[in-house]
């Protein structure tokens, strides 16, 4: 009986061996340089006193507490894993302390989310307009059955029970760290179908945060302002923190944004 034979690339080109010979391929060999190159990268960073001094300085930041659960601190985490940022490895907004099981936990998530998110293709939108011109109605309509939308307005009004519009400048820094360590997690998931950002105007932190890692669209829902303000009127949700808001809105730059009339 003749042995069984598999095929294998050597040289780019396909031959057959025996099924039990071991074939380094030029595959292999970049691969594990890759590897080799990255692994002594990492292993560098933890064993370094920076990182030492760092681990420490976050442990005392966060109490000695498990950032998720409240019991003892058990080693410093990356929120967003090294390996898919390692530009912000040192940054105290990417570091929390967590316990074993809540790590445990995290990680478990991380890899269930990679590995089924592998073929998603995530878009991110940042849809722009004045008050009252339709910008959630715009994504309402565009949305799909698997999206993040992130609305300023309406989180600031359920984090606040004021009319729409209103502003509280406190909750404002807290949707702000919302939205900054929303747009970290972004970098490295492809977690949604699409994420919709809803704010009055551009924001350039999205850009530059975002920009190295996905494709950003931008939307301006493009309603003239007396149509908005009839609008609010006939709501009678036109108050005196809204013109201000319209007078700001005439001073930004809108030309990567591609114009939509709803
Ligand atoms: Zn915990």
């Amino acid at each position: 009986m003749t042995k069984p034979s598999k095929l294998t690339f050597v040289g780019g080109k396909p031959v057959l061996v025996p099924y039990d010979q071991v074939e380094r391929t030029d595959n292999d060999q970049a691969y594990n340089q890759a590897r080799d190159a990255n692994q002594t990268k990492y292993i560098k960073f933890y064993h370094s006193a920076l990182w030492a001094h760092k681990r420490e300085a976050i442990k005392q930041r966060d109490l000695e507490l498990c950032q998720r659960c409240g019991m003892e601190l058990e080693l410093v985490d990356h929120i967003v894993p090294s390996k898919d940022d390692w530009e912000d490895r040192l940054n105290d907004d990417n570091l929390q302390g967590l316990c074993n099981a809540c790590h445990r936990l995290k990680t478990k998530r991380e890899w269930i989310k990679h590995h089924k998110g592998a073929n998603r293709y995530m878009t991110i939108t940042v849809v722009c307009g004045l008050p009252s011109s339709g910008k959630t109605t715009y994504v309402r309509k565009h949305q799909t059955k698997h999206d993040l939308i992130y609305d300023y307005d309406s989180l600031m009004q359920s984090l606040t029970g004021l009319p729409s519009h209103s502003k509280n400048f406190d909750v404002h820094d807290y949707i702000i760290l919302f939205f900054e360590q929303m747009l970290r997690k972004l970098k490295s998931e492809q977690t949604f179908d699409n994420v919709w950002i809803i704010q009055t105007y551009p924001d350039e932190r999205i850009d530059s945060l975002l920009s190295p890692y996905h494709h950003v669209n931008h939307i301006l829902i493009d309603v003239d302002k007396q149509t908005c303000i009839d609008r609010l009127n006939n709501d009678k949700r036109l108050n005196s923190s809204l013109i201000s808001v319209f007078n700001e809105f005439e001073t930004k730059n809108f030309t990567n944004f591609k114009r939509v009339t709803e």
